[in-house]
């Protein structure tokens, strides 16, 4: 439920307002804009009365939610949310590019990577630390080592990190040394792990579960939201269909759906979808042409030899000349790129 206020209410109004909810067991955010005054009531609405509620001194309006998730959607927030990350802003006009390895897998490959991505305009650098892999026989990431390559990265290249988390017990670790934390797409719907995420205080970048719907993407996002943390940016990144020729099918129309829908930045992830190298330019400009946020690349110096999908990774000269076509288009789609 959405509860507008009247321009002209009065301090104690307000502090009436917030009691008479509060009295009652239920959660108010604050959710006011420059011009708006704003609140969400949280819980089971349903028995409340809206009658009742327009009688409170300064209450101009009462908006029933009619989707599930609440502090993701439009209607509690009418605001784009921007997320700063160390000064870069994520969302609004912006196209932000994250770039780098799947995987770190060793100190000169994380810097040599990091130095190009970065000459090449990408503004934050990617790498995973741990891999949620589908063989347990493959490469599982340096871990803890592969952190401290990424921060060495980060201190050497200047750029913020992000990296996938994989569980609770993580989470001090990634607190501390971390950008942004990064929830993979198999663990969309690990809801503890969402609730303890929404207790930290750095964005989550949320991919999309390999089948979820467009809801229940968004009702994760409600997770992170609903224990505290509103700095939450959804990524795109393929979904299960019938078709093998890519590794998964991306689903442009998901950028539209979130945008119609929530308040949040969405990124897209042409690497993971496609699941080809020799794709992912061309679904990183429809990326930028739909109206996505940014994009998280891969891009590696040998992909013959990656520890982890080097196939759908770029050469640091392809994904140069990939930023320099898509710094061509942002102005024409109205996008601001660094
Ligand atoms: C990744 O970013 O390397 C990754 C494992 O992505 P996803 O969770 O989308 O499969
Ligand atoms: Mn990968």
């Amino acid at each position: 439920m959405i509860i507008k206020a009247k321009n002209n209410i009065t301090e104690l109004e307000l502090k009436n307002l917030k009691e008479y909810f509060e009295s009652k067991g239920f959660q108010l955010a604050d959710a006011s804009g420059d011009s708006v005054k704003v609140f969400g009531i949280l819980g089971d609405t349903s028995i409340l009365s809206e009658s009742d509620i327009y009688n409170i001194p300064g209450v101009a309006s009462v908006t029933r939610i009619q989707v599930p998730y609440k502090k993701a959607s439009k209607e509690f927030h009418p605001e784009k949310t921007i997320i700063d990350v160390n000064g870069i802003k994520i969302g609004g006009d912006n196209f932000t590019v994250i770039a780098g390895p799947c995987s770190v897998e060793s100190k000169d490959q994380i810097i040599s990577i990091a130095k190009d991505v970065k000459n090449s305009g990408a503004q934050i650098l990617r790498g995973g630390a741990y891999k949620p892999r589908t063989s347990p026989y493959s490469f599982q990431g340096l871990e803890l080592d592969g952190l401290k390559l990424l921060k060495e990265a980060r201190k050497e290249v200047g750029l913020p990190i992000i990296t996938e988390i994989m569980s609770e017990d993580l989470i001090p670790i990634f607190e501390r040394d971390v950008d942004i934390i990064q929830v993979g797409a198999r663990n969309m719907q690990n809801f503890h792990l969402l609730k303890a995420l929404g207790k930290t205080t750095k964005p989550i970048l949320l991919k999309r579960g390999l089948s979820a719907t467009i809801e229940e993407w968004l009702m994760a996002a409600e997770y992170i939201m609903a224990s505290g943390n509103d700095k939450v940016i959804l990524c795109e990144r393929g979904i299960r269909t019938f078709e093998r020729y890519t590794r998964n099918t991306l689903d442009i129309s998901a950028v539209l759906a979130i945008k119609e829908l929530s308040h949040l930045p969405v990124f897209i992830d042409p690497s993971h979808s496609g699941g080809k190298w020799s794709m992912v330019e061309g679904l990183s400009q429809a990326a930028l042409a739909v109206g996505a946020d940014g994009i998280i690349v891969e891009v590696h110096n040998d992909p013959e030899h990656a520890l982890s999908d080097g196939a759908q990774s770029l050469k640091p000269k392809r994904f140069d000349n990939m930023m320099e076509q898509l710094r061509k288009i942002a102005p024409i789609v109205g996008k601001n790129m660094q």
